[in-house]
């Protein structure tokens, strides 16, 4: 038997939920379904390497709503994994046989680890951190000082060691990188994070392609070029990929792992949406389209699909932001993503700075600690594409 659903939305992330809660906010009406391979409310994903793994808040503070949020505003939660999609017909067949039908659907499938080609990757002791069973299977084999060597040194894996690290744990971090998050963010940012971490006392290797990871009597060597590192536990922090599988087996172009979108959220197929770092989206202040992976985009752009499944005409039109907090600092990063040819790195008071990226001349992101003022400039600056 088929359930006809008014809006059905395909993942619980924050992408998930602001479809749901856009659409009814923009009063659409008739039964609207989630469906979550999660087995639980939709939450807060970034605290998983911050507060909480920190051991500084609970996991009860984590869901964007309690149930009764899904009682008043008439959403069904189906804990299941969406498997088939059938374009024409309109139908989703989830894992176990059920089949759902809907008018209008949003793909919200999230991104999910990578993990590197190399052998051992694939050691149970070898973890990545995306959910909330992500984080429950690193702590349940994290005892009082567990040695622990996080590989990769983006927003993610920089938070993991220094809230390890502030946990009382020995932590390393090994990197290709220069210096953490030099490719995203640049040199001069890199060396500021690589003294927070080292202040922090998270021992660095940087520059070092890793190439295999050992495994010899209950301990994991990771191994590159010029290092053999030691932990008990590795955490593997190299990226993300689109969950974009579903799409493309329906029959859906992917661009790069990604599914596209225009401005409002619309794939090439009548009636599907798609949201958050599942697709690649056409952005209208930039005029191009731009694949991110945040949380406020995630959800502006899940309430941007609802809306539009409801009848509105919505737009992404803002400049993508993200926020960042390793050990006690916290950065601010607002930019188009996708690269820029000169930066500028600026001291502001006794701790804070600003980094400025630009292309071509034009701004195109900013990047502060402790500089409030120049961030709000900064994202308004991108916004008008202004030579500065
Ligand atoms: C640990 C961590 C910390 C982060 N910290 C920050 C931060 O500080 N600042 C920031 O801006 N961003 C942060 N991010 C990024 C941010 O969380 C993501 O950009 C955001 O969660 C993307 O939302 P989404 O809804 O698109 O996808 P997701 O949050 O990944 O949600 C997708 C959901 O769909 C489910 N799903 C996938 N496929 C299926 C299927 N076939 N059937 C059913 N369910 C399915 C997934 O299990 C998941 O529950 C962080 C991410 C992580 C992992």
């Amino acid at each position: 038997m088929t359930d006809e659903h008014a809006l059905l939305v395909l993942g619980g992330g924050p992408a998930g939920f602001a479809a749901a809660r856009g659409f009814r906010a923009e009063g659409g009406e008739g039964p609207v379904a989630i469906v979550t391979d999660e087995q639980r409310m939709p939450y807060e994903r970034p605290p998983l390497t911050k507060e909480l793994l920190r051991g500084e808040s609970e996991e009860s503070d984590l869901p964007l709503e309690d149930e009764s949020w899904l009682e008043r505003e008439h959403v069904e939660l189906i804990s299941g994994r969406a498997f088939a999609l059938d374009i024409d017909g309109r139908t989703v067949v989830l894992a176990g046989g059920r089949e759902l039908s809907y008018r209008s659907c949003v793909l919200a499938m999230g991104a999910e680890p990578l993990r590197l080609p190399v052998s051992g990757a694939d050691h149970p002791a070898v973890r990545v951190l995306r959910s909330l069973d992500d984080l429950r299977e690193l702590q349940h084999r994290l005892t009082e000082g567990t040695r622990v060597v996080v590989i990769g040194s983006g927003f993610i894996g920089c938070e993991i060691a220094a809230s390890l690290k502030a946990r009382g744990h020995s932590v390393a971090l090994v990197t290709d990188e220069p210096a953490p998050n030099a490719t995203r963010l640049g040199e001069e940012a890199g060396a500021v994070i690589s003294r927070w971490l080292a202040d922090d006392g998270v021992e660095l290797h940087l520059g070092e392609p890793v190439t295999g990871i050992e495994h010899r009597g209950g301990q994991l060597i990771v191994c590159a070029a010029n290092a053999r590192v030691q932990g008990t536990v590795v955490v593997m922090a190299v990226g993300v990929r689109p969950r974009s599988e579903l799409a493309s087996l329906a029959g859906l172009e992917c661009l790069d792992g990604a599914i596209p979108v225009d401005a409002g959220m619309r794939t090439q197929a009548s009636a599907l949406f798609a949201a958050g770092d599942v697709c690649i989206a056409e952005n209208v202040a930039a005029a191009r389209r731009l694949r991110v992976e945040h949380w406020d985009d995630a959800l502006r752009h899940g309430e941007i699909a609802g809306r539009n499944a409801a009848g509105a005409d919505e737009k992404w039109d803002g400049v993508p932001g993200f926020w960042s907090q390793i050990g006690e600092r916290w950065l601010q990063f607002a930019a188009w993503g996708d690269g820029f040819d000169s930066s500028h790195f600026e001291e502001r008071g006794d701790h804070g700075f600003a980094v400025h990226y630009r292309r071509g001349g034009k701004l195109v992101g900013v990047l502060t600690h402790e500089a409030d003022e120049d961030y709000e400039a900064g994202r308004e600056a991108i916004s008008q594409h202004k030579y500065v």
